[in-house]
């Protein structure tokens, strides 16, 4: 199978890039495939270039996506890195577990949780990683930040606890869409979520930590190195000879780069919005 299509792998983004960004979503997707020679384009020469879609309430992966996707898996590998779980990545790119037999690679929660060829391979944890001491007092100091905070609106699931990352969200990750956009508006000019990270880069600087931005309510605290390259240590052992990381969100910060056998990885993307 590996030699009938080549040591390439395509490796999707899935918020904003396979499917909308999860509650406001975006028509069609964000896989936007402008300019290219369509779905036949696929190989080492596949270039997208993503372009905004207006706002619908959808969030699912598009059939025309899905097709795109079966058929470049007839060429080259394929594989999805997203932040979300398992369970959410799985609803967003089919119904129950089609995810996993769809793609080569389903790498969930930035590739802390791994699965190849329809199986779980490993999965790592936070916990494992930081200490209950460290979680703890990271977890006491968002607590507290957020109960001086005052907002228009506040709802519920503050802290998401998952495996490789804390989601931490002011708004709380239970409102509804338009709480969402309302929240993301008074984002953009009060900074809040930027002062917040800031707050939390002062107190743990030199404790190995990194922040990132998570869709418009949110960002996420994970230990240094566990951001979408964490999967980079899996796809080593593949051998690829070329990697094509597509994602709605890139940055030179946030290239993939492998220490050992991959010598190139390509990106292709949109907008920066790394807040560290
Ligand atoms: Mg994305």
């Amino acid at each position: 199978m590996a030699a009938a299509r080549g040591r390439v792998l395509c490796l999707f983004d899935v918020d904003g890039t396979l499917t909308p960004a999860r509650q406001v979503a975006r028509r069609a997707g964000a896989l936007g495939l402008t300019g290219g020679r369509g779905p036949r384009a696929a190989g080492p020469s596949l270039c997208c270039r993503l372009r905004p879609q207006p706002l619908l309430p959808l969030q699912k992966i598009e059939p025309e996506v899905d097709a795109f996707l079966r058929e470049l898996r007839q060429r080259v590998h394929i594989g999805v890195v997203g932040g979300s779980d398992y369970a959410k990545i799985a609803e967003q790119l089919g119904d129950g577990d089609e995810v996993i037999d769809k793609f080569d690679y389903v790498f969930a929660e930035n590739g802390t949780v791994q699965y190849k060829n329809g199986q779980l391979v490993s999965k790592q944890a936070i916990q494992d990683h930081l200490g209950e001491e460290l979680l703890q007092d990271l977890i006491n100091f968002c607590l507290n930040y957020m109960a001086l905070l005052k907002l228009p609106k506040k709802r519920g699931t503050f802290i998401e606890f998952r495996n490789g990352m804390l989601n931490i969200s002011p708004i709380g990750r239970s409102c509804t869409p338009e709480e969402r956009i309302e929240f993301s508006e008074l984002d953009k000019k009060e900074r809040i979520r930027e002062k917040f990270v800031a707050a939390l880069q002062r107190e743990f600087a030199g404790k190995g930590l990194r922040f990132s931005r998570g869709g418009m309510i949110s960002f996420d605290v994970f230990p240094e190195g566990w951001d979408k390259r964490y999967c980079l240590n899996v796809l080593d052992d593949e051998r690829f000879d070329t990697i094509h990381f597509f994602g709605n969100e890139t940055t030179p910060v946030s290239t993939p780069q492998s220490p050992h056998t991959q010598p190139l990885s390509l990106l292709h993307g949109a907008a920066p919005s790394h807040v560290s």
